[in-house]
């Protein structure tokens, strides 16, 4: 069998988040909002009413340009996308063509093995959404709460090779669009919805195969798993000399496969042509350049420097900066605290990451603050608790908000260090387990850690486990 290789473009659509819709002064914020409720004579398409830019999403898809490396136009034109559709009232999207926001940009993905990549960016601009049909037995229901929310559309070059690569790209893609708080990139929401194009050529070709579209992919997933099967069919297809035909599919989910959703014989003609009713975008370079010096610092960027500036590893960087709230609560938790910053980062991977999921909350819905999380280590550090007890006290942080030191002062959460204390415990602990002292006096010393144990339980967990432990040594030594 011949090796084949795989040439995929992508088109994602994402909702930015604004105030208000796209060309009217809707709220756009629509989530849970009966039918119908967020509607204009704008947005519904009455005849004469006149769209208004919404500057906040032009100032957002330059953000999305400059930080894919794009060139940002000097005037931007907005052009009518004709075409009929139930959930389009005025028969025509308002879009962009042949001068979009951003053009000519890239976008490097980072594959498992490390390998890294670049996937050119063709273009992004800046749509209105489309309102939202239900069907229903026979009948078809429509919404029009989402017609006019603004949308980013960012279309790749042929750049993408394969399911993973994909996957790394769209993964990525929506990373820095919630750094930037462009989107919510929210998938399951439909805030965010992805398209491809997948040809199979062999390898060595430089001829272009067919390609085979697929469309409304609202999953990571659903983008790797469809791109992996029609890379397959395709392959078969040309192994048992068929042709491709240029289709568009969907994907079945349950059934694991693309499915054809219409044949395309010709190009769609949209008869785009510059909107009438809005003028040119003209943008100045001292807007685009006080946009670019604001622009935060992005993933991969930040996720290099935790790894040089805090010695962490790259998986333990990769978790941290992976959400941009979660790398500044790190950041801000390290500010407040003298010691390892990795001694913060082990916390928020392991007990805080865990006391979220079981809650279901973002870390900025919850009630520990960084300088509270700091404070916890810097008892741990100074010994005032144990790192047992400093997990029951973080519990109790996470569920009340209260800080560390008056949680372990209220309950009696201190530390027992105490060796007069200590020793006295050790003494009841040897007299109430003679069978086991013995024992570990005739060689057997692992009784050692059981014994430690009942040190521990007699202190409620609270004994310092060092100098309990060299007391526990010293007395069963002694004979
Ligand atoms: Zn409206």
């Amino acid at each position: 069998m011949a090796e084949y290789e795989a040439i995929i473009g992508m088109e994602v659509h994402a909702q930015i988040i604004t105030r208000s819709k796209m060309f009217c002064g809707c709220s756009a914020d629509y989530a849970g909002a009966p039918p119908n409720t967020h509607v204009c004579p704008v947005c519904l398409g009455m005849p004469g009413v006149l769209p208004v830019i919404n500057r906040k999403a032009v100032e957002q898809t330059v953000r999305t340009g400059l930080a894919l490396n794009c060139e940002i136009a000097s005037t931007a034109v907005f052009a009518r996308k004709n075409y009929h559709y139930p959930d389009l009232p005025k028969g025509y999207q308002i879009s962009q063509y042949e001068l979009p926001l951003c053009r000519n940009g890239w976008l490097e993905i980072e594959l498992p093995d490390g390998q890294k990549r670049r996937i050119r960016i063709r273009r992004a601009h800046l749509e209105e959404d489309t309102g939202k049909l239900t069907h229903v037995g026979e009948h078809s229901l429509i919404d029009f709460n989402r017609a006019g929310v603004p949308l980013l559309e960012i279309v790749t070059e042929p750049d993408i090779r394969s399911a993973e690569e994909a996957y790394a790209y769209v993964t990525r893609l929506r990373q820095i669009l919630r750094y930037l708080g462009v989107s919510t990139g929210d998938m399951e929401k439909g805030a965010m919805r992805c398209e491809v194009n997948v040809s199979v050529r062999p390898v060595g070709s430089t001829e272009l195969g067919t390609k085979v579209e697929i469309k409304n992919l609202n999953s990571f997933r659903s983008v790797r798993l469809s791109l992996e099967y029609e890379i397959r069919r395709q392959i078969a297809a040309l192994e048992r000399g068929e042709a491709v035909k240029q289709v568009t599919m969907g994907w079945d989910e349950e059934r694991g496969r693309t499915v054809l959703q219409r044949s395309k014989e010709s190009a769609e003609d949209y008869r785009y042509f510059p909107e009438p009713d809005l003028p040119p975008l003209e943008l100045s370079e001292e807007w685009v350049d006080e946009l670019r010096r604001a622009l935060p610092e992005l993933p991969a960027a930040r996720r290099d420097r935790f790894m040089s500036l805090y010695g962490l590893a790259r998986k333990e960087a990769d978790l941290l900066t992976e959400e941009r709230a979660v790398a500044d609560f790190f950041e801000a938790a390290v500010q407040e605290y003298a010691g390892e910053p990795r001694a913060i980062a082990n916390w928020i991977m392991g007990e805080l990451f865990r006391l979220l999921n079981t809650a279901g909350l973002e870390i900025t819905e919850m009630k520990v603050t960084p300088s509270g999380l700091a404070e916890l280590q810097t008892l741990v550090d100074r010994s005032t608790i144990n790192l047992n007890t400093a997990k029951q006290v973080l519990d109790i942080m996470f569920r009340t908000g209260r800080s560390p030191a008056t949680i372990v002062e209220s309950e009696g959460l201190a530390q027992v260090s105490d060796q007069g204390e200590l020793a006295a415990i050790v003494a009841r602990v040897i007299e109430e387990h003679p069978e086991e002292v013995a024992r570990y006096r005739g060689g057997k010393t692992n009784v050692l850690g059981w014994l430690m144990g009942q040190v521990m339980r007699a202190t409620r967990g609270k004994a310092n486990p060092r100098i309990a432990r060299r007391l526990l040594q010293e007395a069963l030594d002694r004979e």
